[in-house]
């Protein structure tokens, strides 16, 4: 069981439908995605050399492929981090255990996945030591320490690190034990202060940087009480669609009122000389996200890359034998200096053992969005043939005036993904009242649906289709009447939506 969640090709070998014998197919191949969803995503992770399996069940080795995709997505989320005010910091991996016993329902929400220390230097240390699942009890403790008047308010703080979630079913880039990610944490004076930093990490910082660099058209909306963070008082979302149909929580924000600050002492003077506590919040959005690109755009052939994600945006494959050879391979190489002068992340092919066709494939595995082929033909032309990842036949363009064409082109790439992915989101999301189309609706996508608001209702909703309340619209309009389950009257003023998840 534990095995053929990690090692599912190795669980279940694939079989040729038409001769029912184990198929040998080429290397540098997946499972299309239209036949199992699942095996095409575990193979191209692996084949596209974005991750390979950690020694350790459940971790990752992120490879130079796929962290170039983490720093692309991390340069711009920091970028917006800062300019919203925040400051980067950096906490100890390793939390006393008695920290998290402080906050009663974060340590039950987080105990079972905990990895704790009990042995270091030779001997059994007093007190366990755990490693960070997140890192809201540490920084509150020194938030406690650094806050004491109002004008040490609002303290606002993110930190780069990596933490630790035993998984049970793990993920490759999806849900794995150790994983990247940013964590927020901020401290406010009042309640409409931290709401308003709530919504902040939200749609000023999450929702542009998803939509805008990995292209996909996230949903934001609150969490039902069921899916809230352990501990806060209200927990936001940004929710993807899958090209399965699930639904990916891509990145959540948390409202945590007095919660934190009562346990971790966090106290200010007001203006007024008297003592009250801080309102606090915090939001993260990990690596998860990379796995969320790959099954938002991916199609049978691989990967598909949003240009402002994609390490190569361009790769430029020389194509020449004997004589021609070194000629083409210059200007190949003179042209790449070119696109990458014009700010455009382009590679050159020029292994000498591998066929063109060979390369061909393998960049169209890996998502490149533009593929440029120059042989002596087309350079005696003075163009080089251009192939998009998706949509479009071959086409000559002029080497003159390539950085402007592909330039635009790429924006063009990106603007597409965006809308298909959108077209496909709206394709798979049902707006209903009634129970038999909720189902058929959940088992390829989203339901719109009435509910109650009643934790039973979720739990039975769950165990009859294996969906869950994703979240509640921000932009949903009005709505009331009979629950889509129990008939008892709807709650939250407007429609959930309901998906299967990862
Ligand atoms: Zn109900």
């Amino acid at each position: 069981m534990a095995l053929a969640a990690v090692c599912p090709r190795r669980a279940r070998p694939r079989r040729d439908r038409s001769n029912l014998v184990t198929v040998a197919r080429d290397e540098r191949g997946v499972t299309p995605q239209s036949e199992d969803f699942s095996a095409w995503y575990n193979e191209l992770v692996l084949k596209a050399e974005l991750v390979d399996r950690g020694p350790v069940r459940g971790t990752m080795v992120i490879r130079p492929y796929g962290y170039r995709i983490w720093e692309l997505l991390q340069s711009e989320l920091d970028r917006r981090i800062k300019e919203t005010g925040h400051q980067n910091a950096y906490f100890p991996l390793l939390i006393p255990q008695s920290y998290l016993e402080r906050e009663a329902e974060h340590v039950e929400g987080f105990a079972p996945e905990l990895a704790v220390v009990t042995h270091a230097g030779g001997k059994q240390l007093e007190e366990p030591l755990i490693i960070r699942p997140t890192s809201e009890t540490v920084i509150g403790e020194f938030m406690a320490k650094w806050i004491s008047s109002h004008r040490d308010l609002p303290m606002l703080l993110n930190q780069w690190a990596n933490v630790v979630r035993w998984e049970l079913r793990p993920r490759l880039l999806l849900r794995t034990t150790e994983f990247l990610w940013q964590e927020g944490h901020t401290a406010h004076a009042d309640e409409a202060d931290a709401m308003r930093e709530t919504m902040l990490a939200l749609q000023e910082i999450y929702a542009p940087t998803v939509r805008g660099l990995a292209a996909i058209p996230v949903i934001e909306g609150e969490k039902t009480p069921g899916e809230r963070f352990a501990g806060a008082v209200s927990t936001f979302t940004i929710e993807a669609m899958m090209r399965d149909g699930r639904a990916l929580q891509s990145g959540t924000s948390h409202y945590m009122g007095t919660n934190f600050a009562r346990s971790f002492d966090i106290q200010y003077t007001g203006e007024d000389g008297q003592l009250r506590y801080a309102y606090t919040t915090s939001w993260g959005l990990s690596t998860r996200l990379i796995g969320g690109v790959i099954m938002t755009h991916g199609d049978d052939k691989g990967l598909v890359l949003p240009p402002r994600l994609a390490p190569y945006q361009v790769v430029i494959v020389p194509i020449g034998r004997g004589d021609q050879a070194a000629e083409v391979t210059e200007a190949a190489s003179a042209l790449a200096g070119r696109l990458v002068a014009a700010g455009i992340r382009t590679h050159m092919d020029d292994r000498p053992q591998l066929s063109p066709g060979f390369k061909f494939n393998e960049w169209e595995l890996r998502g490149v969005p533009i593929r440029l082929e120059l042989g002596p033909r087309d350079l005696a032309a003075g163009s080089a043939v251009m192939a998009l990842r998706l949509g479009g036949a071959k086409e000559p363009i002029g080497l003159d005036g390539a950085p402007a064409r592909l330039a635009d082109e790429l924006d063009a790439f990106q603007d597409f993904l965006f809308d298909r992915a959108t077209a496909f989101r709206d394709e798979h999301t049902v707006t209903t009242d009634d129970w038999a189309d909720f189902v058929v609706a959940v088992a390829t996508g989203w339901a719109r649906a009435l509910h109650c608001g009643m934790q039973d209702c979720e739990d039975e909703i769950k165990a009859a289709t294996g969906a869950t309340a994703r979240c509640i619209p921000l932009d949903g309009e009005p709505a009331s009447g009979p629950c889509i389950r129990c008939g008892r009257p709807s709650a939250y003023g407007k429609r959930v939506i309901f998906g299967r998840a990862y």
